[in-house]
Formats: structure tokens, sequence, C-alpha cells
């Protein structure tokens, strides 16, 4: 059996993890999953749950004794099992926190016994509230106060990059830690607040698109299947032990105009909505204006380039979900 070939993958039901498992199949490597299914779904896997280097776990990362087995049985760790989407964390901020941080530790202390590889699922929240609108991975991590429960997720988040780096130092734990920027493309779930399913749904139902405050906030969208690529690249250089990596697509466009595109693609009668930040998220949220990655580092590391563009992303979204709304 070759080296490396049996790969852990945390989290593997969500929307990223199943499309890094396929991959990760289609090169040959034995996959296992280990999923809570709190917002990771079993439909996501029913294509790879016949194949015989496929296993599925159901299960907590907060189970040790679990993780204990995984980890022992896999050359290569995926950790991306994390509460995800701002509305998730903000209607489950306790469980939100424990997963994010106290998850990430119990990997990296066990992984550390045997100094596996391991590649953390890290976020552009991190940057939080920092005023530029591009981002390096060496820009300030500006967080706002502690009773704005956004910032939880991105606090976390940071912990988890710090832990990672701590293991590496004094351990010398093989460690990669990567901020993904909205990654969006089919089988993405429009129930956790994310802009693009949610637009793609309110659009096919002729629905009202809620645009959230003036609509001028930029973000920047990589397809999830140029992701799982740079992902996997990275896991394979050497040199990406002990670093950060942004991944994602330095491209921005106004949420405005996304809502218009989405709109145009769908043939749909929807108007498109204002609607207030504190209507939509509750008082006192805060977002970021812009955010756009440097992507100046993966590229020089992998050669990592997103080449899936914005159009195309919507257009293969929007047949996924029209696929699937058929099927009901
Ligand atoms: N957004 C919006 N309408 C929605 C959902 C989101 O206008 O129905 C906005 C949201 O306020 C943010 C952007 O779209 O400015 C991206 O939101 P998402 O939750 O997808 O990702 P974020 O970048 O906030 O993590």
């Amino acid at each position: 059996m070759a080296d490396k070939n049996r790969i852990l993958i945390t989290g593997g039901a969500g929307f990223i993890g199943s499309h890094l498992s396929e991959l990760l199949l289609a090169k040959g490597k034995k996959v296992t999953v280990i999923d809570d299914l709190s917002t990771g779904s079993k439909d996501n896997m029913v294509h790879l749950l016949e194949n015989d280097n496929f296993t599925f776990v159901e299960g907590t990362i907060l189970d040790e004794i679990t993780m204990k087995k995984l980890i022992e049985n896999a050359d290569e760790i995926y950790h991306l099992a994390a509460a995800v989407g701002v509305k998730y964390v903000l209607d489950n901020p306790i469980k939100s926190i424990h997963i994010n941080s106290r998850g990430t530790e119990i990997i990296l202390e066990l992984a550390s016994i045997d100094k596996k590889k391991v590649l953390i699922a890290s976020s552009s929240e991190v940057y939080g509230k920092n005023p530029s609108s591009v981002f390096p991975e060496t820009a300030d991590s500006i967080l706002g106060a502690t009773k704005i429960s956004r910032w939880s997720y991105a606090c976390a988040k940071a912990l988890d990059e710090f832990l990672s780096f701590a293991y590496h130092q004094e351990k010398g734990m093989p460690v990669i830690v990567v901020r993904f920027f909205n990654t969006v493309g089919p089988r993405q779930s429009d129930r956790y607040g994310m802009v693009i399913p949610r637009f793609i749904s309110q659009s096919l139902h002729n629905l009202p698109l809620t645009v959230y405050g003036d609509g001028q906030q930029t973000r920047s969208f990589t397809y999830v299947g140029d992701v799982v690529e740079g992902v996997v690249a990275l896991m394979s250089h050497p040199d990406a032990i002990g670093n950060v990596f942004n991944i994602g697509n330095p491209h921005g466009i106004t949420i405005e105009s996304l809502a218009q595109k989405i709109k145009e693609k769908t043939n749909s009668n929807s108007e498109i909505v204002r609607i207030p930040y504190n209507q939509a998220y509750g008082e006192g949220f805060e977002d970021m204006r812009h955010r756009v990655p440097d992507i100046t580092k993966i590229h020089s590391l992998v050669n990592f380039t997103p080449k899936v563009s914005l159009d195309e992303i919507l257009e293969r979204t929007i047949e996924f979900v029209e696929g699937k709304e058929k099927n009901v």
C-alpha cells in the first residue's frame, strides 16, 4: 500500500468535506469520514458510500475514544469539522464555541502522539473587521466586542491557529493552517445563512432576494472544486508545514450585483429587497465591508489559481439545486 494512503476527514459529510472525499477517492486514497451530521448530511455522501475505499463514522470529534482510534488508523488528517455559517453560529453559540475550540484541541492533542500530519481548516473571519479589503496572511485580526456573538467564531478559529502553531513549535507536529474565503458550489445548504444558496433558493421560488444592509459590501467566491484541489496540494507539499495560507478568489463582487446576477440566471420574477442587518441577525450585528484574499503565498508554493468563474459557479450551483428540487 502506498505511503500516506489512509486519510481521515473530520466533517467529511459537510459541503467542502464531501467534495474533498470525492477528490481523494479519485486519487486512490482510503478515506474515513467522521461527522455528527449537525450541518453535514448523508445526502452529500450517497455517491461515496458504495465505494470500498470509503468509510463513514457517525460521531462527534469531541468523543476522544473514537477519535484516538481513527487518528491511529490514519496517515493524514484534514480537520474540517466545525460549526459553520454566520446564522448557525449566532443560533447555537455554546455548541459552536465548544466544537470550534475544544474539537480542534482534541485533534491536535491526539495527532501529536504519533506526529500525524494535520491540515486545520480556518477562516477568513479571523481577519475580523480589519478595515483593509485585501488580506495577506500577515494582516491583523481585528475582532469586535465579546457581546457581539459573531466574533466568537473568529476568536475560536484564531485560537485554533495559535494552538496549531504551538503544537508545531513545541512538539514538532506537521501542521498546516488554511483560511477559507467564501467557498461555494453544489451541495452547499441554504439553511445556515450562506448567501449564494439562499439567493438561488429564493430566486427559484420567486421569493424576494434578501440583500442585507446596503448591498455594497463585497465578497469573493471560490468554487469548491478549486478549493479542495488547493488544499490537497498543500497537504502534499513539505514546505506548507508550520504555515498558514489563504485560499480563495481575489476577485470580489458586491452582494447587490450578486443578487442581480442570480435573478437573471434563474429567469426569476423575484424582487430584490434590502433588509437591515439588525433585522437579519439581531441588534448590534457587525458585518465586514470588503473581504478578498491575497493568494500570492499559496500561488507561489503550489501554483494555486481559482479556475472556475463566478458565472460558471452560479450556473453549476443553480443546475444542482434545480435537479435536487425535481427529485423531491
Ligand atoms: N447576505 C445577504 N443576504 C443573505 C445572506 C447573506 O445579503 O440572505 C450577505 C451577508 O450579510 C454578507 C454576505 O452576504 O455580507 C456574505 O454572507 P455569508 O453568510 O454567505 O458569508 P460571510 O462572508 O458573511 O461569512
